[in-house]
């Protein structure tokens, strides 16, 4: 069982971890970074633990955004599937930077462990659904993860997906065993402890209101203080703000929000078998077991920021359309947190100029992700390693600004409504598939039954054919489902 949870970690001891420290004196580094987020906390780690002179800005506190709100679960690979990957950048590159990813995860792995931060609670495997009957492709896509990406998986048939989570809703599966979970929030205050004992400065309540990378010695401006640093690394998400409005504007941002079920019970478990996380692969649903009983679920996204209490309704809507049996839930906690999306689906990691670095747009899947961007970073500023060019292929787009944003909600709604609407059709494909089988059954059953009859006696001379009955009509399929509008509650 899941030790992990979520609903104590976001109570009031939450508070306690934090300490706040606001700049107040001006300093020399050797790396300055913006953002005490997942990426920026892992570039001051490994940067310290090199041996540089580290200071991390940070404009709240520590894991304020995404990075402290996160379900927590570690998978290899990017918010862009591997096929588009392989399509954009060619097959060897997409085997590099797939081998990043997974050194991503075991980064990770290496920090997250009991000693190091105490209650981390890590569990291992994750599952990734399909809306949609997808036997073929999921084959194909086994076989170039496991030969051409070493990458262990384990193709799950529908019965198998459905013995361990009781839904018609899915159908095949791709396991990763060595994907795990852990307790997210704990995790980004532990990689600031790490960093602090590293020898990492992190500042909070200091936010960078003007940057100047121009000369050797860059010049950063907080409201109370001013730093020199060789090198900036720009760790900020979404929220980098006016000095930087020009990053900031090729990412869209979207809010994704979170809920904690209240305790379900013993029902939970036998409706719910699988331990790891869950996802789907059309991004719509991301859940797990906590606490033993409780289900821990992502879904609704709004390109605007909202109060995440208005979507505990929506979450436990979904999860009655995903799990009818378990009822009406009641929903004790609700979070959210913005993620920043390229257009290109691929994080943004490398040098815009000299001595000016970015480590952002992670998305959906920031946790390997950016632990790779972390230390990718911190080693070629320290020691020369080049392997974050892999990534300039992924230039620097413009996101569209306001307009973007409300395009991408219509595209959002769009998704899942055709999401919905395919995976409606996936299902009423297999309702008729099984009354197919059912009715050749049937039929089959008939044509034994004729065979093995004694000849009848009292039957119609030739050319007086008995009238043959109609096989009883099978019912009516059911219509697919109205397409979804947004919230992820309809599908
Ligand atoms: C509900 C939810 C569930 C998720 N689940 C998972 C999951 O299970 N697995 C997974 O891999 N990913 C998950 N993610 C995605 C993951 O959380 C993000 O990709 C990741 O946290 C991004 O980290 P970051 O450091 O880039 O950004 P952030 O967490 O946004 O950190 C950036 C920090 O920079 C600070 N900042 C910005 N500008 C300035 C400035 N000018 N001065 C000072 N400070 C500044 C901000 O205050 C912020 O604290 C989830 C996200 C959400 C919202």
């Amino acid at each position: 069982m899941s030790e992990t949870s979520t609903s104590v970690n976001r109570g009031p001891g939450a508070a306690a971890l934090r300490d706040p420290t606001r700049l107040s004196f001006d300093l020399d580094v050797d790396i300055c970074v913006v953002g005490a987020g997942l990426a920026g906390l892992t570039v001051a780690l490994e940067a310290a633990r090199l041996g540089a002179s580290v200071a991390v800005l940070e404009g709240r506190h520590v894991g304020w955004n995404a990075s402290g709100n996160q379900l927590g679960t570690v998978m290899p690979g990017y918010g862009l599937p591997i096929g588009e990957l392989i399509e954009r950048i060619g097959f060897e590159d997409a085997r590099e930077l797939w081998a990043l990813s997974k050194e991503g995860a075991e980064f990770v792995r290496a920090a997250a462990t009991e000693e190091q931060m105490p209650g981390i609670s890590l569990s291992e495997g994750a599952l990734e659904v399909s809306n949609v009957d997808v036997g073929e492709r999921l084959i194909s896509q086994l076989q170039m993860l496991s030969e051409d990406f070493e990458t262990e998986v384990e193709g799950w048939q529908v019965d198998r997906v459905r013995s361990e989570l009781k839904t018609g809703r899915y159908f095949h599966g791709v396991y990763y065993p060595k994907a795990f979970q852990i307790d997210g929030r704990k995790y980004v205050h532990g990689l600031a402890a790490m960093a602090r004992r590293a020898g990492a400065r992190i500042f909070e309540d200091t936010p960078v209101v003007s940057v100047d990378a121009s000369g050797i010695r860059k010049r950063i401006v907080t409201p109370s203080a001013r730093l020199r640093a060789s090198h900036i690394v720009l760790a900020g998400n979404i929220h980098l703000g006016a000095p930087l409005r020009r990053l900031s504007d090729t990412l869209l941002p979207v809010w994704r929000y979170a809920g904690v079920t209240e305790p379900l019970g013993e029902r939970l478990n036998e409706i719910i078998a699988f331990k790891g996380s869950v996802s789907d692969t059309d991004g719509i649903d991301h859940f797990r077991i906590v606490d033993g009983d409780r289900l821990m679920w992502a879904s609704p996204e709004t390109t605007w920021a909202m109060r995440p209490r208005r979507f505990a309704g929506s979450i436990a809507r979904r999860i009655r359309t995903i799990f009818p049996q378990l009822g009406r839930v009641a929903i004790s906690d609700v979070w959210g947190g913005a993620i920043g999306q390229t257009v290109h689906g691929m994080p943004q990691i490398g040098q815009l100029r000299k001595g000016l670095w970015v480590a952002s747009g992670f998305g959906r899947q920031g946790l390997n992700t950016s632990a790779m961007a972390g230390q990718l970073i911190a080693r070629s500023i320290l020691w020369g390693d080049e392997r974050w060019r892999l990534f300039s292929p992924f230039e620097l787009v413009w996101a569209g600004g306001p307009i973007g944003r409300v395009a991408g909600q219509i595209v959002g709604i769009w998704e899942r409504g055709s999401s919905a609407t395919s995976g409606a059709l996936a299902r009423y494909r297999e309702r008729a598939r099984i009354q197919e089988r059912l009715r050749e059954a049937r039929l089959a059953e008939t044509n034994r039954q004729a065979a093995s009859r004694p000849a009848n006696p009292r039957r119609p001379p030739p050319g007086r054919q008995r009238p043959v009955r109609p096989p009883p009509a099978a019912p009516p399929p059911e219509p697919p489902a109205p397409a979804s509008q947004g919230g992820g509650e309809t599908t």
